[in-house]
Order: C-alpha cells, then structure tokens, then sequence
C-alpha cells in the first residue's frame, strides 16, 4: 500500500503536548537551496542519527540538508513507548530457526552494544538529563505456560553461547506475580534497559547540528517525489517549497518509506500502534519498564510524574474485526500485523483504546487507575514482510539509501542504522562479507517490470 504523506494533522502524543518543540518549524534559510551534496529525507531518529555520523565522516565543503513533511521528531519518534531495550534472549529461538543462530547471536551482541552506546552518549554528552534517562530496567511478563516454556528455553540457549548481555532475573511465578502486582502472570524475566523521552534527544541533536554547522534543516517540507536528472542527480520535488537537487539521497522516512520508494510497497508497511499517559496517584513498581508478552503491551512508569505510557495491544483484537486489515495476505510471522496496517497517526482506533484499558485493569486489578486519559495518541511505524530492516544503498536507484523497518523496534537500532548507512555514505563501510548485509535491501524485494 501507498502510506501517502505523513497526515497533516497528527494526534498530539503525551511527549509532544508536554514539552515544546523547539524545531517544529524551523528553515535554516528563508528559502530551500537548489542544490546539496546529501540530502537526508526525515528528520526522527534516524535521520538525526545519519547526520550526526555524517558530520563525523565527511568534509566541511559537503553540504547535508534535511528536511522533514513536520518538525523534527514527530513521526514514530515522538510518538513511541520511550523503551531503550535490547532483545537479549528475548525471541532468540525464533530467529534462529529463521535467520540462523549467527544472526540471532550477532542481532543480540549489536542491540546490547548499541544501547550501552546509547547510554554512554547521552550521559558523555550532557543529554541524559535533558532526554530524562531512566535505567529502570525491563520486564518481560508471560501469562502462557508454553511462552514461559519458550522463555526459559531461550535464557538457556543463551547461556549455552556463553551470552549473558547484563543482568538476567528469571521471576518463577510467585515472585513474578508478587512483584508485577499482577495475579494472572505464570513468570517473568528482568534486563537491563532504560527509559526516556525520545523526542527531547533528537531535538539535542539537531540542534547542536546547526549550531555547529553540520546540517540545513527545512521542516514542514513534505517531499513529494523523487526524480532522476540527465546529469544523474536527483531532483527532489516538495510539496511547498520547490525543487532541491541532491547528489546523493538517504530516505530516514520509515513507515512512510513506500510513499517516495513505491517498489518497496510490497515488502514494507506502515503499521499503526496506539498509545495512552496515564496519571497515577504514586509510584507502583520498582522496576520502570514492562512488556507483556503474549499480548504484545508494553508500560513504563516514569519517575518524575508518575505518569505510566502504556500501549501496544496489536495482537490481542482479532485482525478481521478491524477495518482497514488486509489480514489474510500480511500475517507478519503469525503476529496477527496485518491487522494494524495503516499510515495514520491522525485518530485513534476506539477498539484499542478499550483493550489497552481492559489490559491495565485486568493485569492490575489492585492499582488506582485514572478515569482520564492525559493523552492518548497513534504512531506510525515501519515493518517489513521479512521482519528485518532495509539499510543500505537501493542498487536500481544509484546514490540512494535507505534506512527504514525497524518492526516496531527501532530504539535500540536507528542510532547504528545511522551510522552504517553514513559510513556507507562517506566510503568508510568496508564490509564486503559482514553479517550485517543481511539488512541490505538488494534481492528482497522485486523491481516491478519496466
Ligand atoms: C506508538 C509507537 C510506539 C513505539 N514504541 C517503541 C518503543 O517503546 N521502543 C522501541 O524501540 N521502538 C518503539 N517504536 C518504534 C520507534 O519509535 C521507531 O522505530 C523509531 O522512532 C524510528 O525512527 P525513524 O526516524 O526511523 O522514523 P520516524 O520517527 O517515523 O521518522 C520518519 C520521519 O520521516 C518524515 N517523513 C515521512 N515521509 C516523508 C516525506 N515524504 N517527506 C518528508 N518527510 C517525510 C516523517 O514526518 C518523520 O518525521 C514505537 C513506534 C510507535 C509508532
């Protein structure tokens, strides 16, 4: 399907009611230039974490502009959960039986090291505070006895390869349940993983970028297409500003990726997820991030305000109930996605919105939940029929990348995706046989005939 542009009028999420974007509207000129070296489409986190690589690799005279259809971070990056979580052991079976235990292992070895990376950053470079960091770790709740099975499983087969990634607590069922305060929970395991306000951090990042030069950032610039040039540039057509021609071209739009790259339509999707802030009266738990398995919900509880930010729901509704699926051709991997495709971040979805409140309730009968949502919103995120992500350069369209799909769960992997692609880039990505191909875009999808 087309995901069109990003809609004009997104829902506010709770992160973007409470703090103002300082780059919302923001031109570096009063007018888009005519030309630039590299131009970067979107402006979330990968996109930031592109051009801040970028600013590392190449020349000052190589001019990097970015634009983006809204301010900066307002796609799925001001919208999300705020969970910083490596996978660990989480789901590792699964990729083994269908990428391989290299790959699996090696997934896990990337995320772990990518969010120590994160972490160090923040904390090194005075953003911490600024984005409000939590390492509140991250638990993992299973309320069926064959996932609870498979979870053991999977801490065993990662102990076997010697992988520990950080602390692991395995909860057995009275534990778990004593400390989830949740009666119905058969067992549950702990990581190590952080909590934050993701679009605070992009913003830091930004606007350090102009500051120092790195970037022209033109917001409010929807693209519209994307055409090639006799002199083998690209010309880049917006919606309301003109023509910019780009040598070079790195498309950071995730979800919306099909909009300007229609021959991947077939192999990505936009998937809407839904969200809700809910204002408790105190704080519940020690630990502050959550994620229920079989169910796919997750919850963070933050510090500050006591707000918990929970969402998620996606497989819990029949997919044919919904109606804008295409359930029986989209089952990603037997999760029932299908059911959510859709590139709309403008409404919420009222079916949603009553399962995420009858998981709140029925998880945690004991808690004060609050009548009121303070904010309740849709993000848009990019998934990919293979389940893996699209990062690299789109071989039939010369100097173009892509770096897009992370399957809901990009925060652990668009800072390297960044980087990998800006290394790509700049020349300095000599990894002719490195397992990371695997994101590669060439051979995944099919050109359609001329
Ligand atoms: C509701 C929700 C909850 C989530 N929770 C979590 C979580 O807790 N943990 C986690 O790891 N991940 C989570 N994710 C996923 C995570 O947010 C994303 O993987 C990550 O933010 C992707 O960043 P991005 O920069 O690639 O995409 P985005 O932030 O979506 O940025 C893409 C940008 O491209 C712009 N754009 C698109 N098309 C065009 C165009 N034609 N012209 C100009 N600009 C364009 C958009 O405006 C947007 O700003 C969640 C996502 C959602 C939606």
């Amino acid at each position: 399907m087309d995901p069109g542009l990003p809609d004009k009028y997104p829902l506010p999420s709770w992160w973007l009611q409470n703090a103002k974007n300082p780059l919302s509207d923001f031109q570096s000129t009063p007018n888009l230039p005519h030309e630039t070296d590299i131009l970067i489409i979107g402006a979330g986190y990968t996109g930031a974490s592109t051009a801040y690589h970028l600013s590392k690799m190449i020349g000052k005279d190589c001019q990097v502009t970015v634009l983006d259809a809204r301010g900066v971070a307002e796609g799925a990056t001001g919208r999300n959960g705020g969970h910083l979580i490596p996978y660990n052991h989480r789901n590792i079976l699964r990729d083994v039986e269908l990428f391989g235990e290299d790959y699996a292992l090696w997934r896990r070895d990337l995320e772990w090291a990518n969010v120590q990376e994160i972490a160090s950053f923040l904390y090194d470079e005075g953003i911490a505070d600024i984005a409000e960091v939590q390492k509140g770790d991250n638990v993992m709740a299973y309320c069926t006895e064959e996932s609870w099975e498979i979870a053991k499983q999977e801490v065993a087969f990662c102990k076997k390869h010697n992988r520990e990634w950080g602390m692991c607590e395995v909860w057995e069922q009275q534990e778990a349940r004593q400390r989830l305060r949740s009666p119905d929970v058969l067992g549950a395991i702990k990581i190590e993983a952080y909590q934050m306000f993701p679009a605070k951090w992009i913003w830091e990042v930004f606007q350090r970028l102009i500051k120092a030069n790195a970037v022209q950032l033109y917001t409010q610039t929807p693209v519209t297409a994307v055409k090639s040039t006799p002199t083998g540039k690209w010309a880049v057509h917006t919606e309301n500003k003109g023509i910019i021609v780009a040598k070079t071209i790195i498309h950071c739009t995730n979800g919306w990726m099909g909009h300007l790259l229609p021959e991947l339509r077939e192999v990505c999707f936009p998937v809407s997820e839904q969200v809700m802030a809910l204002k408790m009266p105190k704080q519940i738990w020690k630990e502050r991030g959550f994620v229920w398995h079989s169910v796919a919900h997750y919850l963070i509880q933050r510090d500050k305000d006591n707000i918990v930010i929970v969402g998620g729901g996606r497989s819990t509704i029949d997919g044919k109930n919904r109606p804008f699926i295409d359930h029986e051709t989209m089952d990603f991997l037997g999760t029932g996605l299908g059911g959510m495709i859709r590139a709309n971040d403008s409404s919420i979805y009222p079916v949603l919105h009553t399962d995420i409140r009858q998981f709140v309730r029925s998880h945690f009968p004991n808690e004060d939940w609050p009548e009121y949502e303070e904010a309740e919103w849709a993000g848009v995120q990019g998934y990919t029929k293979d389940h893996l992500p699209y990062i690299g350069p789109l071989e039939h369209a010369p100097n173009q990348f892509v770096s897009a799909g992370y399957n809901g769960h990009g925060m652990p992997l668009c800072w390297w995706s960044g980087r990998r692609v800006a290394e790509m880039v700049s020349g300095k990505c000599n990894a002719a046989d490195d397992i990371a191909n695997i994101f590669l875009p060439r051979q995944r999808f099919q050109l359609p005939s001329a």
